[in-house]
């Protein structure tokens, strides 16, 4: 078994004796500067200029300031900035700003594991990756909980950066849930795997297609709907809450032999070798090097994409049924708060 780390394993007073800067206030950004402060850790929040963001953090008590002021006042920063634009503030307003003892931390290794920022010698360079969206590090902090985190160190210049990790996940209340050791490239690559193969590129793409076939033969939208979306979180929860296996428990001997035979003749060795050419691009840099192209010159393909999957009928349909069940979109505007620029 890995190691894990809760409570006990962590020292607070670490954390509590450096200046933290977290640069954005998105959806983690928001989540790590007020729990950081409730947690009794100096910390200001670095925005760009005009930013619709700096209302809303100094609403909620918090100390704004420029990014560069952030970078130079602080002395751990935290890059909570879309992974594209990171490089680039790095180099105009952190860079400029990091001194020797100082610490560069992050929630996702891309930029490190593809080289896209290369701290100096004297800093070091680590991660505390809360695997959940920011608006569940919030509500899980303030209800007295956390999400598992990950921790990793890139550049170990003070001989101390695994303790101030560790010391900074606990402020943000991710060893109340269990934080475990990875590395800048286990956990970029396995990220990268698990968003484009199951997590969403895989899921969406697999239940798009079943309300497609079912659509397409003949049977109504809503149906295709209830069966296809619907009822995918039903079977998650009970995945989530008791394994696969115990998931199998609560479905009817039908469900569970239908599961068994024909579940891998839609994920057969096709769609497996698939799955190991994604992971090769990931590790070779490729898909990394496309992103951030695609990036460079404007998002042409990624905004068409994003507008034909928003125009796929089963949206529509989908957004008729949901009006009708209002519960199910009950926590949807904390969603929205939580992410906003
Ligand atoms: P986000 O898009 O929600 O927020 C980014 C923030 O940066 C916003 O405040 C935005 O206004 C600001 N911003 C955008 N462009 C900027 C620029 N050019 N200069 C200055 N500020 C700019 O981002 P996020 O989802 O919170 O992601 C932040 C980091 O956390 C990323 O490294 C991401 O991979 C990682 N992460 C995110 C999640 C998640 O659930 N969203 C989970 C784990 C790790
Ligand atoms: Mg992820």
């Amino acid at each position: 078994m890995a190691k894990l780390y809760y409570e006990s394993d962590a020292d607070p007073g670490v954390i509590r004796g450096r200046k933290v800067a977290v640069l954005g206030y998105g959806s983690q950004g928001h989540a790590h500067a007020l729990n950081l402060a409730e947690s009794g850790v100096d910390v200001r929040v670095g925005l760009r200029e005009g930013s619709s963001s700096k209302q809303k953090a100094e609403e909620s008590g918090l100390q704004v300031v420029s990014l560069p002021d952030a970078a130079a006042e602080a002395d751990l920063v935290m890059m909570l900035l879309p992974d594209t634009e990171q490089a680039s503030v790095y180099r105009s307003d952190v860079a400029p700003n990091l001194k020797e003892g100082d610490a560069l931390f992050f929630a996702h290794g891309f930029n490190i594991r593809f080289g896209q920022i290369v701290p100096p010698p004297g800093v070091d360079v680590a991660m505390v990756a809360p695997k959940g969206p920011g608006h569940l590090v919030r509500r899980t902090y303030t209800e007295g909980g956390g999400v598992p985190s990950l921790v990793a160190v890139a550049q170990d210049a003070s001989g101390k950066a695994h303790d101030l990790a560790l010391s900074y996940a606990q402020a943000i209340g991710a060893t109340r849930a269990g934080v475990l050791d990875t590395t800048f490239e286990e956990e970029t690559e396995t990220d990268l795997f698990g968003e484009q193969v199951v997590l969403c590129g895989g899921l969406t793409s697999l239940v798009q297609a079943g309300f497609e076939t079912l659509v397409g033969a003949g049977y109504q939208p809503e149906s295709a709907y209830f069966e296809c979306l619907h009822e995918l979180k039903l079977i998650v929860d009970l995945m989530y809450e008791q394994g696969i296996s115990g998931m199998r428990y609560s479905i009817s001997d039908t469900a569970e032999y239908g599961d068994l035979t024909r579940g891998p003749q839609v994920i057969d060795d096709r769609v497996r070798s698939t799955m190991a050419k994604i992971l090769d691009d990931i590790r070779s840099g490729a898909f990394a090097e496309e992103w951030i192209t695609e990036n460079r010159s404007g998002r042409k393909r990624f905004e068409e994409l994003r507008a034909a999957g928003a125009a796929h009928p089963i949206e529509k349909v989908g957004a008729e049924l949901r009006a009708m069940m209002p519960f199910i979109s009950a926590g949807k505007q904390r969603v929205q708060d939580a992410s906003g620029g």
